[in-house]
């Protein structure tokens, strides 16, 4: 029988998570949207007397997610009908609703270990054939692979969206050794076709191509920045607007992407190179400073830019 992705599950209901799910939906795919559980009630479920074991409580998180996707400029969804495809979840009730799926992406926090704990899940609850995908933004593919079953290793591969999803063009495909040529050729139609995005095969390498490229060139800009002592503003107009790029240039970029996010990815690489080139991965010890005070961009309201 031939392949087809009826239906998808999105696992991880972050910054990228929510808006792959968008982009599904968008599409009219229906999409499973599944977190972690909330670990803390909030001031209105503690009066309540819930606990987090509730149903309800466990499901907000996700819900929230879906709840976000009006509040984003520019917005995910191309109709607010189009949530109607995304069903939420969480982790500890719904994993056998994986078993309804013909694609599950992960999209959880950038960490190999924590990943490779959630695809030991996965393994179990998928059926035998289902594409299993990562979205991490340059983490080994097989070493995340690991110790899965031979179907799982068969159906594996990266597919890493660009933020945001639902208007970046760039899907990188990043097969394993062990991914059937026909799960590869399969997903690079998808992502053309249904996604409607512009493919590359990218080799597992770290950061694979567009972020080992992007660290690189935004890590050099933060550098200037700092020998030059221009402003923010001044480096975002000179590497954005000015020059034909998108509004989003440097810092703006940092602020989406979300600053923990971006250091985890730069020192990814930073870690699995050799030599001189690991100078060029060197995140500069204030924008540590930065992730310590929780000034991680967009998604907590200050960044380099502060939200007004
Ligand atoms: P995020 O911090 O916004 O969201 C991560 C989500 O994962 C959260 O909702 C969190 O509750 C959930 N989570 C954490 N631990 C979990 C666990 N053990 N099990 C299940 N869920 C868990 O992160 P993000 O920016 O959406 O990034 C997610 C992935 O996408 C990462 O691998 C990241 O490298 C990659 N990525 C990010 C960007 C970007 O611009 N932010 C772009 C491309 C790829």
């Amino acid at each position: 029988m031939a392949r087809e992705i009826q239906r998808a599950a999105v696992i991880g209901s972050g910054v990228m998570g929510s808006g792959i799910a968008a982009h599904l939906a968008n599409i009219g795919i229906p999409t499973l949207l599944l977190d972690i559980v909330p670990n803390e009630l909030t001031k209105a479920e503690k009066e309540k007397g819930l606990s987090l074991s509730n149903r309800v409580v466990r499901n907000r998180l996700a819900d929230a997610a879906v709840a976000k996707l009006f509040k984003q400029k520019p917005a995910p969804l191309t109709k607010k009908k189009n949530a109607s495809f995304i069903t939420t979840g969480n982790l500890e009730d719904d994993l056998e609703k994986l078993a309804e799926v013909d694609w599950i992406i992960e999209v959880i926090v950038e960490n190999l270990e924590i990943k490779k704990q959630l695809f030991e899940k996965v393994d179990v609850y998928r059926k035998e054939g289902t594409i299993v995908s990562s979205n991490t933004s340059g983490i080994s593919i097989e070493a995340m692979a690991e110790g899965r079953s031979a179907d799982f290793k068969a159906h594996f591969l990266g597919t890493h969206f660009f933020n945001p999803p639902r208007y970046l063009k760039l899907l990188e495909i990043i097969p394993t050794k062990e991914t059937k040529p026909e799960v590869v050729a399969y997903m690079k139609q998808f992502g053309e076709n249904v996604l409607g995005k512009g493919v590359v095969e990218a080799k597992d390498t770290p950061n694979f191509i567009a972020n080992r490229i992007g660290t690189y060139g935004l890590l050099v800009t933060v550098g200037e920045l700092l020998k030059s002592g221009y402003s923010v503003g001044e480096i975002d107009s000179v590497t954005g607007t000015l020059i034909g790029r998108a509004k989003s240039a440097t810092f703006r970029t940092l602020d989406v992407v979300g600053l923990d996010t971006f250091i985890h990815v730069a020192n990814n690489v930073y870690e699995n190179v050799d030599g001189e080139e690991k100078d060029r991965f060197h995140v500069p010890h204030f924008m540590k400073e930065m992730l310590e005070k929780g000034w991680l961009g967009s998604k907590t309201g200050q960044g380099f830019y502060k939200k007004e």
